[in-house]
């Protein structure tokens, strides 16, 4: 099949190198000519484990090639994935569809031949119907299908997500689109991957349905947490405990500083919307979208408790600023909020992560950066464990304990246990466990 991926990020760039994989022809285009650029010339734009392989193995084999200029790929094309960013609409959290459209035009005036348009992008119900309008109006002659073709890969697991994924939806609205997308994905067939065949709105809502159903697990924990500090109960148990049950399931049960990243905010708050402006809200998520921001904010409170109280001229190490671990992605990451809230109670911040640091520069230009993990306790107060890593998951917590003002470590992930932290001399506050002798006598004071 000869694909064209429009839109190079972080879902363009990994399905497009994938569908390469699988054999077919693929070009990526991008209005990004730095990221093309780059592209063409062996590098790649993002940190996803085990990428940068695969796009120069396809690139050798001759399966895969980058462009800005969409038309005469898409002439030449059997399927056109539309995988542009749907952030969130300044002012009122709707998705900001206006690049989908935009493609949408492009592609319309580009087509040749029989072609199937399908939006990879998440896109609120109801978007295929206007894509298929925008390309019949720009080109009335034209022959094509509009289908919908969620994605469901992980930033930081993408490759293997998009290769082995628990299930591919295909939205389609005609049987000569549902032929080309069965070969599309046909190598996965052979996986025994599944293959959810649906209307085309019906596919389009499941993905948003699938991310407001993990944003509501993890805040749900989270709040489970909040309620284990104050019965003094372990969250980490709780989990287990309800997690061992068929179910619920273990996955997304971990406590933490509240979800971030490029996904769940946006779409959280564009299913709302949706479901608002249909008259069918959607309460839990609506409930889920602001606890969650509480959550995030509160984070930086936190802290100022764990140091006693004020912040004011004192240093805070962090350690990660990445939504989560193995991306460079830093798109609403609860970093954000807890640099932000601790700068204005007084605090200077130094910072590591290992591949974030680029794009944090950007957005937090008042942030010390430092080159690796111990270097952010020179001087601290505290040292807060924003992002688990696994290089933060064994390190030498006397030496980092040595180089800090106060030895008081905020661990947002649970990640080390309280009495490994107390025994290299720290005062730990983790998330949702019971409060150790020394905290209780703190909250006693
Ligand atoms: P991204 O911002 O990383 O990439 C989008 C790319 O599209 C950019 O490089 C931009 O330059 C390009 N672009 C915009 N308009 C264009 C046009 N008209 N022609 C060519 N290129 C254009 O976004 P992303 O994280 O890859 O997300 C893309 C979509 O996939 C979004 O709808 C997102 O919600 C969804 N999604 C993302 C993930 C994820 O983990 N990032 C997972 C599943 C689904």
């Amino acid at each position: 099949m000869r694909i064209v991926m429009i839109g190079t990020g972080y879902v363009g760039l990994v399905s497009g190198a994938c569908f390469a994989d699988f054999g077919h022809d693929v070009v990526c285009v991008d209005k990004d000519e730095a990221k093309i650029a780059l592209l063409e010339s062996g590098g790649v734009p993002i940190y996803e484990p085990g990428l940068e392989q695969l796009v120069a193995t396809n690139v050798a084999e001759g399966r895969l090639s980058f462009t800005t200029d969409l038309t005469g790929p898409v002439g030449a094309a059997d399927v056109v994935f539309i995988g542009v960013g749907t952030p969130a609409r300044r002012g009122d959290g709707h998705a900001d569809l206006s690049y989908v459209y935009a493609a949408a035009r492009e592609i319309g005036a580009a087509l040749r031949g029989f072609t199937v348009v399908v939006t990879k992008s998440t896109v609120p119900v109801g978007t295929g119907d206007e894509v298929e309008r925008i390309i019949r109006g720009v080109n009335p002659g034209a022959q094509f299908a509009v289908a919908s073709n969620p994605e469901f890969l992980r930033e930081g697991a993408a490759i293997e997500d998009f290769k082995r994924p628990d299930r591919i939806v295909v939205g389609v609205e005609d049987e000569s689109a549902r032929q080309v997308l069965e070969e599309v994905y046909r190598p996965l067939y052979l996986n025994r991957s599944p293959v959810l065949f649906t209307a085309r709105r019906t596919s389009e809502l499941i993905k948003y349905a699938a991310n407001a159903f993990l944003a509501m697990k993890i805040t749900f924990i989270n709040e489970i947490a909040d309620l284990c500090e104050a019965v003094s109960a372990d969250v980490q148990d709780v989990s287990r405990g309800i997690g061992l049950d068929n179910r619920i399931g273990t996955k997304f049960l971990h406590a933490g500083p509240g979800y971030g990243g490029s996904c769940f905010p946006k779409d959280t708050l564009a299913l709302v919307k949706t479901a608002q402006s249909y008259g069918s809200p959607v309460r839990l998520i609506e409930t889920t979208a602001a606890i969650n921001d509480d959550r995030k904010r509160a984070m930086a409170g936190r802290v100022i408790a764990a140091v006693g109280g004020s912040v004011q001229g004192r240093t805070i190490g962090l350690l990660g600023l990445t939504f989560k671990p193995n991306t460079d992605d830093m798109r609403d990451a609860p970093s954000i909020d807890i640099v932000r809230g601790l700068i204005s109670a007084g605090a200077r911040i130094r910072a590591y992560d290992p591949e974030g640091m680029e794009a944090a520069r950007a957005m937090l230009p008042e942030v010390t950066y430092v080159d690796n993990a111990y270097a952010v306790a020179d001087g601290a107060a505290a040292v807060v464990l924003v992002t688990e890593w696994n290089q933060f998951r064994a390190l030498d917590l006397s030496r980092l304990r040595e180089r800090m003002a106060s030895p008081v470590l905020v661990d947002l992930r649970n990640v080390y246990h309280a009495d490994e932290a107390e025994r290299a001399g720290f005062y730990h506050v983790g998330i949702g466990r019971p409060l150790r002798p020394v905290e209780q006598a703190r909250a006693a004071e």
